[in-house]
């Protein structure tokens, strides 16, 4: 019935410093209408620069923060009108995994008491079963179990991501959102986090969606991924397709200018040139105007709108997708 979470024009504008109207108000256009669906036991990812309203969109659907406008809906019930106790319900379902697992982890309390922590919060647990439970985790996330007793302090890095990733775990959940999950790690403990990550799903069907600035990482991991530009998708296609061959100009900048772990592989010519606008005052129209070197009169008055092209692919660009108004073209012709 559905797919597992739907996502429909979300936004989230923060209003900064202070106006005398409130139309004077400056606001953060932090996310701007955006709108994608996940599937059970996929993931998705969502890419862009710091600063493009990634982390936002996780915070909105972990319900950190209120949206300004739009929907959240888990197998088609909007989450907006939920009770109380749905809502803890629901909180079940989608678990967070965060880039610092050291500041999101309880310096004071063992690893066994941190993976615990969330499924004592609904029920109570006798000493046995704690142990029980955080023993199974431990393993889930390929730590043995005597790593119960230790310290955030007395782990690795890699060791207390597994940490994070357990505890996320704890309560079964049919989605993680992970944001920079790895980002803080080498690449060779990265490797084997992202392998978990991968297994699990096998195992578990659990979707994820994974928040990286990393397309090594997107590349690695993704199912579908969606770009991110200042608040905006402006591209979500399959992660095979999107990097085969990229069609908003964007991403063809941002893949040109990663670094390639596969010297075989072609690279184009054009890096993003300039600096990401601030989402205070974005550019007007589409908002990768001033630094796109594809960009036409149309681009600096009008937004551009999501267009479907093939294979699920939905491209928000003037040149490389235009839209068809046929009705709108006929007229102009016609005069
Ligand atoms: Fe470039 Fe215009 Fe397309 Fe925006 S709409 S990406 S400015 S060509
Ligand atoms: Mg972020």
């Amino acid at each position: 019935s559905g797919p597992l979470l739907k996502v429909e024009n979300l936004t989230k504008h923060y209003p900064i410093g202070a106006g005398f109207l409130k139309n004077t108000i400056p606001v953060v256009r932090a996310v701007e209408d955006v709108s994608f669906s996940v599937e059970a036991g996929e993931t998705l990812c969502i890419v862009g620069e710091s600063g493009c309203g990634k982390s936002t969109v996780a915070r909105l659907l972990m319900r950190l923060v209120e949206p300004t406008g739009g929907r959240v809906l888990i197998y088609e019930t909007d989450i907006a009108g939920l009770k109380k106790h749905e809502l803890r319900a629901y909180r079940r379902q989608m678990q967070m995994v965060f880039q610092d697992p050291y500041s999101s982890l309880n310096p004071r309390l063992t690893a066994g008491q941190i993976i615990t922590e969330p499924v004592e919060n609904f029920e109570r647990l006798t000493r046995k079963q704690r142990n029980a439970l955080a023993a199974d985790l431990l393993q889930k996330v390929g730590m043995s179990p005597e790593m119960m007793h230790r310290l955030p302090s007395e782990l690795s890095g890699g060791q207390r991501q597994r940490l994070g990733i357990a505890r996320a775990l704890a309560l079964k959940p049919s989605i993680i959102i992970a944001d920079e999950a790895v980002s803080a790690l080498d690449v060779s403990v990265q490797a084997q986090i992202l392998n978990l990550l991968m297994d699990l799903q096998q195992q578990m069907g659990i979707a994820f969606i994974f928040i990286s600035h990393d397309l090594g990482v997107v590349e690695h991991i993704g199912h579908r991924v969606a770009v991110m530009y200042l608040g905006r998708i402006v591209e979500l296609a399959q992660c095979e397709a999107l990097f085969a061959k990229p069609v908003h100009p964007y991403t063809e900048a941002l893949i040109a200018a990663a670094p390639v772990a596969d010297p075989t592989r072609v690279r184009l010519p054009a890096p993003v040139e300039g600096e990401v606008p601030s989402p205070i005052n974005p550019p007007s129209g589409c908002a990768f105007h001033p630094r796109c070197p594809l960009a036409v009169d149309r681009c600096r008055v009008e937004v551009p709108p999501l267009v479907p092209i093939a294979d699920g692919r939905v491209v928000a660009c003037h040149v490389r997708a235009p839209a068809t108004k046929v009705s709108e073209d006929s007229a102009v012709a016609a005069t």
